[in-house]
C-alpha cells in the first residue's frame, strides 16, 4: 500500500479557520495540498468574536479587507456583574505599549468568515473540496492512507502528511484515544440570535458584552447585519437539569441577568431559534506524531469567555508550518526540534487563557475586573492577554504575575465568599455525563 503515488503532499482535514490557513500557508510556499471539508460553505458555526490579534494573521493571509467587509468593529470589552451598579469597560487602545496593531478586531458571522478562509485557500491553489468527511487515518513509514466519504462514494486518499483541523469532531485525537477532559474547567452553553437588541453607543457599539450570572456568564456579541448573537455559557449539570424546550429554558436563563433582559426587552429571536452544546473542555495528550500533528480545537478548547478559540486556531496552523515544512524537506527525525516547539506552543495559549478562566466566577476575579487597576501596569498586561498578545515578544508576563497576586490577596480579603465560590466551582464542573453530547442541538419556537 505505502509504494502507491502520493495525491498530495499535505491533507488538511477540515475547513474551519484552523484548516484553511495551515492549507493556504502552505500552498503559498508551493505545497500541494488537499483541504476536505465535511460540509458545505457557507455553514453555521458558533465563535464570532475576534481578538485584535488576528487581524495580522489575516493580513498575512491576503483576507482583511473581506473580512473588514463583513465585520463588526469592536474596540474592547465591557463587563455587567449583578453584584456591581457600573459597568466596567476594557479598552484595547490601552493595551501594552499602546500597540496600534492590537486597537481592534471584528465581530463576524461565521458563515461568511470561513467561507472567506475556505475560498482563500483555493484561490492560492489548495484542492479544497466540501462534502468529504474522513473517517479514519492509517499512517506507515512514508505518509498515511485518508478514508474518506464523499456521499455514498468511499475513497482512500494517499498523503505524505496529515493536519488535524476537524475541531471538536477531534477526528485523530479520539482516534488514537488522545483526549482527555479538562479536569479543572468545563462548560455548556444555549446562544440564539435577536433582532433589535440594545447595544452601547457609537464607538462602544461592537463591543463585547460578558454578563456574569448565577450559573455562568453571558455572551452579548453585536453583529454587522444588526442582529445580536447571545449565549449563556453555564455548567454542564445547569444545561442537564432543563426539564423545558430549549427556546422557554432559554428564555428563563435570560431572565436571570436582569440587566441583559433589559437589552433584550424589544428584540426578538431570529427564527426562534436556539442552540445548545454539550461539554467541551478537552485538551489531547499530544499534539503531534512522525506525520501529522492538529491544530485547533482538534488539539484542545477550553471556554470562550475570552474569544480566543478562533485566534488560538489560527495561531496554531502558522505555529505548525515550520514542523510540515521539516518533515516534508528531510523526514520526520529532522523536525524533532520544530514538533517540540510546536507542542510548547499548543500547550501555552490554552494554559494562559485557563487560569483566568477557571477563576472568572470568582467574586474576586469579578472584583478586580469590575474595579481595574494599572497598578504595575497589570490592567495593561491583562488587556494583552485579552487582546491575544501572548505569543510574541511583550513583555507582559511580569505585570501578568503581579494582577495574580493582586487576585490572591483579593481571596484573602474576601476569604469565606471565595473559598465558598471555589467549592462551588469544584462542584459544578463535574462530570454529569453527557449533556447533548459535542454537536449543536437546534430547537425552534
Ligand atoms: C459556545 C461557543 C462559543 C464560542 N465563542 C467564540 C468566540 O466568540 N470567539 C472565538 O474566537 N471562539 C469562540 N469559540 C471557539 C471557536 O468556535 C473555535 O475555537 C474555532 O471555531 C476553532 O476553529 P477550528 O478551525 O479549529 O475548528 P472548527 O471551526 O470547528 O472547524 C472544523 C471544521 O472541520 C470540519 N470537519 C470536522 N470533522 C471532519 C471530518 N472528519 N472530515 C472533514 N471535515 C471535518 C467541520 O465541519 C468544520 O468545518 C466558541 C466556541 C463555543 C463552543
Amino acid at each position: 500500500m505505502s509504494a502507491a503515488p502520493f495525491d498530495c503532499d499535505v491533507l488538511v482535514i477540515g475547513g474551519g479557520p484552523a484548516g484553511s490557513t495551515i492549507a493556504t500557508l502552505l500552498a503559498m510556499q508551493g505545497r500541494v495540498v488537499r483541504l476536505l471539508e465535511k460540509d458545505a460553505h457557507p455553514r453555521f458555526h458558533i465563535g464570532e468574536s475576534l481578538l485584535p490579534a488576528n487581524v495580522r494573521l489575516l493580513e498575512e493571509l491576503g483576507v482583511r479587507e473581506q473580512i473588514e467587509r463583513i465585520g463588526m468593529r469592536k474596540f474592547g470589552i465591557e463587563f455587567v456583574s449583578p453584584q456591581h451598579e457600573h459597568h466596567a469597560f476594557f479598552d484595547f487602545a490601552d493595551v501594552w505599549d499602546h500597540n496600534p496593531g492590537l486597537s481592534m478586531a471584528w465581530q463576524v458571522r461565521r458563515s461568511e468568515f470561513d467561507q472567506i478562509l475556505f475560498r482563500r485557500a483555493g484561490e492560492v491553489g489548495v484542492q479544497a473540496s466540501e462534502g468529504w468527511r474522513v473517517t479514519r487515518v492509517e499512517f506507515d513509514a512514508d505518509g498515511a492512507w485518508a478514508h474518506c466519504m464523499h456521499g455514498e462514494q468511499a475513497s482512500k486518499l494517499r498523503a505524505r502528511f496529515v493536519v488535524d483541523a476537524s475541531g471538536r469532531d477531534t477526528l485523530l485525537a479520539s482516534q488514537f484515544d488522545l483526549k482527555r477532559r479538562n479536569p479543572i474547567h468545563n462548560s455548556a452553553a444555549l446562544f440564539g440570535h435577536f433582532r433589535n437588541a440594545e447595544r452601547l453607543g457609537g464607538r462602544l457599539e461592537g463591543n463585547i458584552s460578558i454578563f456574569w450570572f448565577a450559573h455562568g456568564w453571558f455572551w452579548f456579541i453585536p453583529l454587522a447585519d444588526g442582529t445580536t448573537s447571545v449565549g449563556a455559557v453555564c455548567w454542564p449539570y445547569y444545561l442537564k437539569s432543563r426539564e423545558k424546550p430549549l427556546p422557554e429554558f432559554f428564555a428563563d436563563t435570560l431572565a436571570l441577568a436582569p440587566k441583559l433582559a433589559a437589552r433584550l426587552r424589544g428584540a426578538e429571536l431570529v427564527d426562534g431559534r436556539v442552540y445548545a452544546t454539550g461539554n467541551y473542555s478537552y485538551a489531547a495528550a499530544s499534539s503531534s506524531a512522525d506525520r501529522y500533528l492538529m491544530v485547533g480545537d482538534a488539539y484542545a478548547f477550553v471556554d470562550p469567555v475570552f474569544s480566543s478559540g478562533v485566534y488560538l486556531a489560527m495561531a496554531s496552523a502558522f505555529a505548525a508550518l515550520p514542523v510540515v515544512q521539516a518533515t516534508l524537506d528531510a523526514g520526520p527525525a529532522a523536525a524533532a526540534a520544530e514538533r517540540r516547539r510546536f507542542d510548547a506552543h499548543m500547550r501555552k495559549g490554552p494554559r494562559e487563557f485557563t487560569w483566568f478562566i477557571v477563576r472568572m466566577t470568582n467574586p474576586a476575579m469579578r472584583r478586580l475586573f469590575m474595579y481595574s487597576s494599572n497598578m504595575l501596569r497589570s490592567k495593561e498586561a491583562v488587556l494583552g492577554l485579552l487582546a491575544g498578545d501572548i505569543f510574541g515578544k511583550t513583555p507582559i508576563w511580569r505585570a501578568l504575575r503581579c494582577f495574580k497576586g493582586m487576585y490572591y490577596l483579593t481571596s484573602l480579603l474576601i476569604l469565606p465568599r471565595a473559598w465558598k465560590a471555589w467549592r462551588e466551582h469544584r462542584v459544578s464542573i463535574r462530570d454529569v455525563g453527557e449533556t447533548k453530547g459535542e454537536n449543536v442541538l437546534v430547537q425552534r419556537r
